[in-house]
């Protein structure tokens, strides 16, 4: 079976504000990207495919792929303008590198710098004894609770799940839901939900310290991850 990784980094950053997108931005001496790219490179995935906006191809396979060495990145390609749009384009490349029998793609946000090549390596291995569609998740600390019309609602937390990347799916089956998908959404799991609601969506423990850099405050507490796992980078 071959596994490929699809680094999505074309957003544009508008909640992060600044003049450096957030996957560009320097953290602790590296670009945001570049950790997401090692822990790929250090896990089991055959092939990287990274997807970035249009025009930033050269600087991306120059300043980081080349720079940082990562040899598994198989090509460089522009993205689209809803991460919806980017996550398809990554998956009709994976598939045209590698076909779609016996291949999994695992489609991660480039905003998400820690993960970890156990994690990676965990949804490939849930792949690999069969499952279709793969999430990690973690419940959420917080109590969260929705105000709408009809007054407040407090939910429980124990059934709440807050859904990380990397999301591991069989090439074909992602492929061939994004291909019917009629509006946009942000969760790729999602996508294959809306295509075939009979196809289980398996769970894999997320991580904490997977989060998504979102608002400036989050760099600060990156920041303070990358320190104490220094002896990866
Ligand atoms: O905007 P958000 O932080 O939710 O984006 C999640 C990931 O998807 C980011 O790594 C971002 O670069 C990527 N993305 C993309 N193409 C878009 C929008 C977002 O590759 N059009």
């Amino acid at each position: 079976m071959k596994n490929v990784g699809i680094v999505l980094a074309a957003g544009s950053s508008t909640r992060m504000g600044g003049t450096t997108k957030k996957q560009y931005r320097v953290l602790l001496g590296h670009p945001v990207l570049f950790y997401s790219l090692k822990a790929f490179e250090q896990s089991y995935v055959s092939d990287i495919i990274i997807v970035c906006s249009e025009g930033e191809e050269e600087f991306v396979q120059k300043e980081i792929v080349e720079k940082y060495d990562i040899m598994k990145v198989s090509a460089v390609i522009p993205g689209a303008s809803e991460r919806s749009g980017s996550s398809f384009l990554g998956i009709k490349e994976a598939i045209r590198i590698r076909g779609r029998e016996g291949v999994n793609v695992l489609i991660h946000d480039a905003a998400r710098p820690l993960v970890n090549p156990e994690l990676i390596n965990n949804i490939i291995s849930d792949l690999e004894f069969g499952q279709r569609a793969v999430v990690p998740a973690v419940t959420p600390s917080d109590t969260i609770r929705i105000e709408g019309e009809g007054g407040i609602v407090t939910l429980e937390r124990e059934k709440i799940r807050m859904i990380q990347t990397p999301q591991g799916f069989e090439a074909g089956l992602i492929h061939d839901a994004y291909a019917n998908l009629k509006d946009t959404v942000t969760d790729d799991a999602e996508v294959v939900m809306k295509y075939d609601s009979k196809v289980r969506i398996a769970f894999t423990e997320g991580d904490r310290r997977n989060f998504k850099l979102t608002y400036p405050t989050d760099f600060e507490l990156a920041e303070s991850l990358v320190r104490s796992a220094r002896s990866l980078y």
